[in-house]
């Protein structure tokens, strides 16, 4: 009985395993024409700054409105576009499109915002990426200034020194680097001080519940000191409840991205709004 038990169980594991293998097949072939068909759009989300009561930046985040299966996240197909190569133009596409966004902002007089641009550790293996961002901040009238590419720290941590050396190039070019999902890959410490980077990204896990766990209390604070001593600018992801950013406000933080404050948003209902005033 056992045996036949096992044997149903392989055989139905495989069967998934392949199922899986051809949804995933079908789904890159769809991200090809994704790009051509204009399926991919941006959402923005707002960063705000307690401090000056501001939306101080946004990040562009990329969605997937597929014809059959409806909104894709990037969880789901960015790895896709990772493993298959895709990456250097969807990357490509969202740099273009969110420089081209923050341009318009800017001509309408909302100038002061940085724009966040999450870039892959495979944009960043590309020695190109140099000239392809140098070209597109150039095309799209984008400020360095108010430009920041955010990278995960396991770029930050693993990657060879050609990959650094290009994130010294961004800085001196006048681009700032964040690391995004600060202290969920525990960064080695003598690394990170040689690191050229201007912001940390403190992980949505940490401020998840933070005001009720004290482990999370701990690392928040740690990384809030790490941030203030090594003259990193820190925003905190991920913020959903009052009590949360009472906790994280009180032991020194000041800026933040979350549901609390503003979801990611389509473009027209940031347009909406009356001013740049932060909603507490
Ligand atoms: P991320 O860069 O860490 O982006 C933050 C994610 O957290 C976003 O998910 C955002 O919608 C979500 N989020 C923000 N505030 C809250 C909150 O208060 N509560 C909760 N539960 N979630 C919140 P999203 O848009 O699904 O993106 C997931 C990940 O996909 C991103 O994580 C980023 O790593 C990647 N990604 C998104 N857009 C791009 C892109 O253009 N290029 C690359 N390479 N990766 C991207
Ligand atoms: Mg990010
Ligand atoms: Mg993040
Ligand atoms: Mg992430």
């Amino acid at each position: 009985k056992a045996k036949a038990l096992g044997k149903n169980k392989y055989v139905f594991c495989n069967d998934s395993m392949k199922r899986e293998t051809g949804e995933r097949t079908k789904l890159l072939k769809d991200l090809h024409y994704a790009l051509v068909n204009d399926e991919l759009f941006l959402m923005f989300q707002p960063q705000v700054n307690c401090d000056k009561n501001l939306i101080s930046g946004f990040e562009a985040l990329v969605r997937w409105q597929h014809p059959q299966k409806g909104m894709i996240s990037p969880g789901v197909f960015i790895p896709l576009a990772e493993q298959s190569g895709l990456i250097h133009e969807i990357g490509e596409w969202v740099l273009i499109n969110a420089c081209k966004q923050s341009y318009t902002w800017r001509k309408e007089g909302f100038d002061q915002h940085i724009m966040a641009v999450n870039l892959s550790v495979e944009q960043l293996k590309d020695e190109r990426i140099i000239d392809k961002v140098t070209r597109i901040i150039g095309t799209y009238h984008m400020d360095p200034k108010y430009l920041e590419l955010e990278v995960t720290e396991s770029v930050a941590i693993h990657e060879e020194d050609d990959v650094i050396q290009r994130l010294a190039q961004f800085r001196e070019m006048g681009i700032s680097i964040a690391i995004d999902d600060f202290g969920t890959e525990y960064s080695s410490l003598s690394r990170l001080k040689r690191l050229p980077i201007d912001r940390l990204k403190l992980a949505m896990e940490f401020v998840r519940n933070v005001d009720q766990s004290e482990k999370d209390q701990a690392v928040a604070k740690v990384i809030i000191d790490l941030a203030k001593n090594m003259k990193f600018r820190l925003i905190a992801e991920g913020v959903e409840r009052k009590e949360e950013l009472d906790f994280l406000m009180s032991n020194g933080c000041s800026e933040f991205q979350g549901y609390y404050f503003y979801r990611p948003m389509r473009v027209d209902e940031i347009n909406s709004f009356e001013g740049q005033e932060v909603r507490l």
